[in-house]
């Protein structure tokens, strides 16, 4: 693979994105360069995009080097642009929504740790209204593969606020999160992979990969559980032929 078509180093990668969810179909190129480059521009700090975990990333870049990593990222499939009347604005590619979105689940989880580690109880869980569905059932699907039923106080405060069909299923985890201890683990991972049918959520578009070893297109199955790690989404870098290939001559 030609190194202009790689895809940036996974940090770097995953800090681009973190900006442009901010300013996601109403910020174009200039603005979102502006983030990583921790620009004190007036418009930037009344949007308050200062707040943003990516802000000054890029500290040390020049504006066209960080705007080129932003086109870098354009080219390699991770964001693309739509015209917003007369402006080009960022939108998530379905692959840079699929990174993102999970980074979005781990670090609610990480809050929650972080909270429960300092005996913090919110008193309501509104924050989590109306996101990403999508996101937050994959939230959900990360607390429920923990096992770990000290996260109940928290999806019981959450399960009052949220919409009937976000409540259903915060009720299913916390069913499961009480009945792990009397399960063994083949009968754990049945129920994961029995919830997993719902809760994760596959793309609306198909996302396609290129195989490192033969250069084939293949389909990327978003609803394979395995993939979706504590450390990120791991995407396959062969094809299933390859991968079995591989497999035979071990
Ligand atoms: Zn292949």
């Amino acid at each position: 693979m030609k190194s202009r078509n790689r895809p940036l180093p996974e940090p770097e990668l995953r800090a681009i994105l973190r900006a442009a969810d901010e300013i996601i179909a109403q910020g174009g190129r200039t603005l979102l360069s502006k983030i990583l480059k921790g620009s004190k521009d007036r418009k930037l700090l009344e949007l308050k995009l200062d707040r943003n975990p990516s802000y000054g990333f890029y500290r040390d870049l020049s504006l066209e080097q960080i705007t080129a990593k932003v086109d870098h990222m354009i080219r390699t499939g991770f964001l693309e642009t739509k015209m917003l009347g007369e402006l080009p604005v960022i939108v998530f590619s379905p692959r840079g929504w699929m990174v993102e979105r999970e980074r979005r689940a781990e670090e609610l989880l990480r809050e929650w740790d972080y909270w429960l580690e300092n005996n913090l109880t919110p008193s309501s869980m509104e924050y989590l209204k109306e996101r990403n569905r999508g996101m937050i059932f994959l939230f959900l699907y990360k607390i429920l593969c923990t096992g770990n039923k000290k996260y109940i106080p928290y999806l019981a405060i959450w399960e009052r606020t949220d919409s009937k069909k976000v409540q259903a299923e915060i009720r299913n985890v916390i069913e499961a999160l009480q009945q792990r201890d009397g399960m063994d683990d083949d009968q754990w991972g049945r129920l994961l992979q029995e919830r997993s049918k719902t809760l994760l959520p596959g793309s609306k578009d198909p996302i396609i990969l290129a195989c490192r070893k033969c250069g084939d297109p293949f389909l990327f199955d978003d609803k394979n559980p395995g993939y979706y790690t504590s450390d990120g989404l791991c995407f396959p870098d062969q094809c299933v032929n390859c991968q079995e290939d591989a497999r035979r001559h071990l």
